[in-house]
């Protein structure tokens, strides 16, 4: 490819996925970069060592590996600068670290993944950080919760498990009126179908352990910062000395090649159960975002470009006492579904959720949530498999 940033900068987004990341003319042509095995980089004299004057310097700051991963997200989510780091909760935990301090106050959406609950309510208060939950509908009305010494506005959008939307341009203009910094937790959609810098956000924060990696064995975090907040962020990383593994990195990038046509499928096929649940007299509700009946359908039209393969339903359940024993009864007769967490692999899973500790967004009255990531398998097998948890259900 002679042209090759012009090309790719105006081409589709498959295209995209192909090609970029590394240029394979920096290695004899191969296709994909060299796997770099690092600590210690050898310079040829001690004036280089010195001034530091050439490009790696030590295997914690960087490899081509690791370069070609950083580039090929930066170009995804349109950042000045990607850390790598290895989980996607150290992907939240990194830069929380990086921009708050004692005395600090932060906000974090009520819907949030709950172990960056966990490291809110143990760790970061343990630190002196004030840590206050708000509602993801809030829209500008965050604006009356922004104390004097509020830092840093946390987003997920969709949230976990309950997937209630946010609009986010709208924190985003409060928050960096009151000079907060604003990140988003955007695993659900991926770079792909939704750009957080474009709307204002300062840090983009992917578990990269979901669709990139794709194929349910790599944990791995990508956290992308726009060019205020981007040296704050590196400096960090250096600080704390995280590093990822070469191998990793290498698999993350080679999932990103096919990160669209998987995402499609599991779009289209999530979408097909989606709505053959919300026909079924045994469902109180479907929680999925693209779906009309969805109270934050509007803003993700809005919004997003594509929507991805988790989402939830309710079964409905009248006595709170049969809650659990009828989402057990459904989750043990599933066949194709396996029970587990993590998503964004290949196969469908599912699992109850917990949500005791929300303090805003309680649990539906209505019955159990019990949360589903579509996989690529047939989709008519994996309703007949959900067919089967229906009528282990109504058994008991
Ligand atoms: C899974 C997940 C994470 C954490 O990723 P790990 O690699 O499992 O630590 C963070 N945020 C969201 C929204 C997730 O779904």
């Amino acid at each position: 490819m002679k042209n090759r940033e012009e090309t790719l900068a105006n081409a589709g987004t498959d295209t995209k996925l192909c090609h970029i990341g590394n240029d394979p003319s920096d290695f004899f042509g191969f296709v994909n970069p060299p796997v770099v095995r690092a600590s210690t980089v050898l310079f040829p004299d001690t004036r280089t060592m010195e001034t530091r004057a050439q490009k790696y310097t030590y295997g914690t700051r960087g490899t081509p590996t690791t370069d070609a991963l950083c580039n090929a997200i930066d170009e995804l989510e349109g950042s000045a600068g990607t850390i790598l780091v290895p989980s996607g909760l150290a992907a939240i935990t990194v830069p929380f670290l990086a921009f708050l301090s004692a005395g600090d106050h932060a906000l974090i959406v009520d819907s949030v993944y709950s172990p960056c609950r966990h490291f809110c309510d143990t760790m970061l208060t343990r630190l002196g950080v004030s840590v206050e939950y708000y509602d993801p509908t809030i829209g500008a009305g965050i604006e009356a919760l922004i104390k004097p010494n509020t830092k840093l506005v946390h987003t997920e959008a969709p949230g976990s498990n309950t997937f209630e939307m946010q609009d986010i341009r709208v924190i985003a203009d409060v928050a960096h009126r009151h000079g907060c910094v604003v990140t988003m937790d955007n695993t659900w959609a991926t770079p792909l179908y939704f750009r957080p810098l474009d709307f204002g956000v300062d840090i983009s924060i992917h578990a990269a352990t979901k669709y990139p990696s794709g194929h349910s064995d790599v944990l791995f975090g990508t956290v992308s910062a726009n060019k205020t907040y981007w040296r704050a962020l590196d400096e960090a990383r250096i600080t704390l000395g995280i590093c990822v593994s070469p191998d990793d990195s290498y698999q993350i990038l080679r999932g990103l090649r096919t990160m669209g046509l998987r995402l499609e499928a599991h779009q289209k096929s999530a979408l097909a159960v989606a709505r053959w649940l919300e026909g079924r007299a045994e469902v109180a509700t479907v929680l999925h975002p693209a779906l009309p009946s969805f109270p934050g359908h509007e803003i993700w039209k809005r919004d997003f470009k594509g929507a991805s393969g988790i989402f939830s339903f309710v079964l409905a359940v009248d006595d709170p006492a049969e809650f659990k024993p009828k989402a057990r009864a459904f989750l043990d007769s599933l066949e194709i579904f396996g029970l587990g967490y993590s998503w964004g692999g290949y196969e469908s899973l599912a699992v109850m959720v917990n949500l005791d500790d929300r303090k805003i967004c309680k649990a539906p009255k209505e019955g159990p949530v019990i949360r589903l990531q579509i996989g690529l398998e047939n989709v008519e097998d994996i309703i007949a498999d959900l067919e089967k948890g229906f009528d282990a259900a109504a058994a008991i």
